[in-house]
């Protein structure tokens, strides 16, 4: 649910558009100013008590996810995420458990957000990408769309597939490398053209932990305390 469904023509490309044409997802970009009642099709207004900018309005938000939901047809209540940067901070295991959902509706803020009323009535959860402040939501909503999306079994190819990833086990992945052999004299590590895998295996866990420890060390001193 956006005022500017325009932005999500960024799904129809790449890995996301194979997997829409394939029918593994589907994702509907809804205009919410289609369902304002408003003679001069406004959907903002500003805000009660005072403040700089416009705040979207409770209506037109209202009356399109009951039409959104209308159409998904779903028995059981669809999680309606409002994607904002007071909500909780959006990880990878967020994101696996919102891959295991059906249907899922984003409602996307834009200018100083929306009328907290209709919020209580929608919204079931409440998500943020991190602790800055963007124009909208639509780009916020793109970025867990493809997250969640590419844990979606068939999205993936099994090439694509890596069954390693960074935060996959809390840490980050290791260095990799492709053909050539040596690119501007540095060489790609003996080690994977051993064709020892045990040794391999041990290496990429080696750099794992190291890479983890240099760049993320909140995320190494939790690994740490789990093992
Ligand atoms: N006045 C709001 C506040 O202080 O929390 C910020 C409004 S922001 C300018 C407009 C819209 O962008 C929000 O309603 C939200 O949908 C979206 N947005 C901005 N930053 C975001 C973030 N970090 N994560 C998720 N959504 C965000």
């Amino acid at each position: 649910m956006t005022l500017f469904p325009e932005m999500f023509s960024a799904a129809d490309n790449s890995i996301l558009g194979r997997a829409m044409e394939k029918n593994i997802i589907s994702i509907d970009a809804v205009n919410i100013r289609d369902y304002t009642l408003d003679k001069h099709k406004k959907v903002d207004d500003y805000t009660y008590g005072g403040g700089a900018g416009m705040l979207m309005q409770a209506q037109p938000i209202y009356d399109c996810h009951k039409a959104v939901c209308n159409s998904i047809g779903s028995e059981k209540k669809v999680r309606t995420i409002y994607v904002t940067p007071q909500g909780k901070l959006f990880d990878q295991n967020m994101a696996k458990e919102l891959s295991n959902e059906e249907d899922l509706i984003f409602l996307c803020g834009h200018y100083e957000g929306v009328d907290e009323r209709v919020l209580e009535e929608i919204a079931t959860d409440y998500i943020s990408i991190g602790d800055y402040v963007l124009t909208g939501g639509e780009l916020p909503a793109m970025v867990m769309i493809d997250c969640i999306s590419r844990l979606v079994p068939g999205v993936l190819s099994n090439e694509e597939s890596a069954q390693t990833e960074s935060f996959d086990d809390g840490l980050l992945e290791y260095p990799q490398y492709t053909r050539p052999e040596v690119w501007m004299d540095k060489k790609v590590p003996d080690v994977l053209l051993s064709g020892h895998h045990a040794n391999i295996e041990k290496w990429r866990h080696e750099q794992s932990l190291e890479r983890t420890k240099q760049r993320r060390p909140d995320l190494y001193e939790i690994y740490a305390h789990k093992i």
